[in-house]
């Protein structure tokens, strides 16, 4: 029976996060558990963006800290390392800005650029793994509770993903573009890498359209558990909506992975239901429903796109560069869309540092979210 360990958390005040960090992992058998002396730890967190922690988009320093700070005590050598898109022009800029240099100075640790550390090919489909994540003795997923516009959720599954150094992670995106084979290819990851324990920061998530322009929700939780699926199925559970609504739970439990939601164990504080929880309005998941010769029919009436306002747009061209599909150009004032070519992925609006993407909707798209309302 999988378990799942919940400890109640208001702040992130430093003290605070310790402890109820190690309530959390002590729920689970204590850190000791997951690591001896000399043993390589990699702290895997959400560094989405280079966005400060006031921003609710990235895992919260003081989370990483906690983390660190105990696996640092059992005598292991702790790294912190992830790729974000985008990282590979500046990854210094991402350290600074989400605070985790600030964490590395203090506990002395090292910080990783899985760009520059090479990748080992791996999995049936030839999947590249950074190596610090593949030779590390232990892995630790530290991601962020927030919603996703096209996986509806992200969270420990989907973390993972930024083990995958690169461009590569774009490719993904351009080759699967459906809600339901992207949540293949971050199952086949996450289960290439199978991180030893998962810490999910859901102190303050993120709620609406995530994963970077939604808005930030109190709900002052630290979760852990060494299922990750278990973490995935129980969150969204508990904020209200069918867990197997999101792609990646569903795709694992094609494949007899997911744990039944009644077979999760729940150790520590007893959360309550969450039941206005904002959900992504999603129109991904609806056309994985259809047949596809509708889907794509309807797909020309029934949109909903990125767009740029002009207003926050500071014509930096970090999304330019992170398009996979070669959708967006340079322009004059703005980039420009080349929505033919347009994947959908939003990996665009994950990267923009201004907030200046928003979701641009087609009339047929408003009228039947009047109707639907958010995914539940
Ligand atoms: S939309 Fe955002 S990322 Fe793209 S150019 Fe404008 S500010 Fe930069
Ligand atoms: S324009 Fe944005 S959403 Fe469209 S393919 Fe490029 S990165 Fe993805």
């Amino acid at each position: 029976m999988p378990s799942v360990s919940v400890t109640h958390c208001q702040s992130y005040d430093p003290e605070e996060v310790r402890d109820g960090v190690r309530e959390c992992l002590d729920h689970l058998g204590g850190v000791k558990k997951f690591a001896s002396p000399g043993d390589r730890v990699l702290l895997k967190p959400n560094m989405l963006m280079a966005a400060p922690p006031e921003r609710h988009v990235t895992t919260h320093p003081a989370v990483i800290e906690a983390v660190a700070e105990l696996f640092i005590d059992t005598g292991a050598e702790v790294r912190v390392g992830d790729s974000p898109g985008g990282s590979f022009r500046n990854i210094e800029k991402f350290w600074r800005a989400t605070g985790i240099l600030d964490v590395a100075e203090r506990l002395d640790i090292e910080l990783i650029n899985f760009e520059a550390s090479g990748s080992y090919i791996m999995g049936g489909e030839g999947y590249p793994i950074s190596r610090p994540v593949v030779d590390s003795d232990t892995v630790v997923n530290l991601p962020k509770l927030k919603t996703h516009s096209m996986t509806i959720f992200t969270c420990a599954v989907k973390n993972m993903y930024g083990a995958v150094p690169g461009f590569r992670k774009a490719d993904y995106h351009r080759e699967h573009p459906g809600p339901s084979e992207f949540a293949e290819k971050l199952l086949e990851i996450y289960l290439l890498v199978n991180p030893a324990l998962t810490v999910v920061d859901g102190v303050v998530g993120m709620e609406g359209n995530g994963p970077s322009g939604g808005d930030p929700r109190d709900l002052g939780l630290l979760l852990a558990s060494e299922d990750a699926l278990a973490l995935d199925v129980y969150i969204p559970l508990l904020l209200g909506m069918d867990p197997f609504r999101v792609p990646v739970n569903e795709a694992a439990r094609r494949r007899n992975l997911a744990p039944d939601p009644s077979d999760i164990e729940i150790l520590g504080f007893g959360a309550e239901v969450v039941d206005d929880f904002r959900w992504p309005s999603n129109i991904y998941y609806t056309l994985d429903l259809l047949p596809s010769g509708l889907a794509r029919a309807l797909m020309k009436l029934w949109w909903s796109r990125p767009a740029i306002d002009p207003e926050r747009c500071r014509n930096c061209n970090v999304c330019v560069e992170s398009c996979p599909a070669d959708a967006l150009k340079s322009g004059a004032l703005v980039p420009e869309f080349d929505y033919s070519s347009c994947i959908n992925c939003l990996c665009c609006m994950e990267v923009c540092p201004h907030r200046a993407f928003y979701q641009d909707k087609s009339l047929l798209y408003r009228l039947t979210s009047l109707f639907s309302g958010v995914l539940k």
